[in-house]
Formats: C-alpha cells, structure tokens, sequence
C-alpha cells in the first residue's frame, strides 16, 4: 500500500476491520484495468472561521480520498469510502503505469522521428497462395 493511503485507513478504518478484498479487486490487482482520472488523498480547511482547522496550529479535516476526472467536459470530484479506495487503488496504479509506458513510447516515438527514420513496423504476412489457384 502507497505511503499516503496508510494515514488514510490508519484513521478511517474501525478496529478490527477487515480489508476490502472482492474479485472485482483481485481483477484490478492483475493488471488488466484502469480507471480515468486522478486519486488524490488530502486534508483540508472548511469555511468555518472559529472551527479547529484555522486554529494555530490547525488541525485540518480528513484525510481525504478523492477521486477526480472529467465527465462530458466537467470536472468532477468524489470522495472515495475507504473501502473504494482500497478496491481502486490498483486502478489508479494500473493508470498511472500506463501513462508512464506511453510516456516512454512517445519519447521514444519523437527520437525515431527526429533520427529522420520511420520506425520499423512489421507489415502483413505475405498471403500464401493456394497452389491450386495459380496458373
Ligand atoms: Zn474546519
């Protein structure tokens, strides 16, 4: 589990719970799915000005697991249960290494480009003729 997730369940998860563990997880934690947008975990300050997350020194509300990502042009945020959190999280790993692997793709893309030669990219198989039909 990432380093800023523990602070997250240390807190939100009752004693003696149990870890969220579904097929739809262990479907997630091999490899094969991702999910859009960004997972942020976080603390923050409400609007109250008397409340204790202004006080000195403040003592901020959450953390937080958020989930945000553009649906139909808007940008939407979600907080996340902790037990969503536990399911998505190698959702959002899965994500974040596929941006990473296409990252590199582009680079190496760019200086294939910028060589000045085409990448190699293996054409159909020759059909086989039947014999039958030639001649
Ligand atoms: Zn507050």
């Amino acid at each position: 589990m990432p380093a800023d997730c523990s602070r997250f369940f240390a807190r939100s998860r009752p004693a003696g719970a149990v870890p969220a563990t579904t097929s739809r997880a262990n479907t997630a934690a091999r490899g094969d799915t991702a999910l859009p947008g960004t997972l942020t975990v976080r603390a923050y300050a409400c609007g109250k000005p008397s409340c204790r997350c202004h006080a000195d020194p403040p003592r901020l509300h959450g953390p937080y697991a958020e989930w945000t990502r553009k649906i139909g042009g808007k940008t939407v945020t979600r907080r996340l249960t902790p037990r969503e959190l536990a399911e998505y999280q190698p959702l959002f790993d899965n994500a974040r290494k596929l941006r990473v692997l296409l990252a590199e793709l582009q680079d190496l893309t760019l200086q294939i480009i910028e060589a000045g030669s085409p990448p190699q990219q293996p054409g159909p198989e020759p059909e086989n003729r039947n014999p039958e039909n030639v001649g």
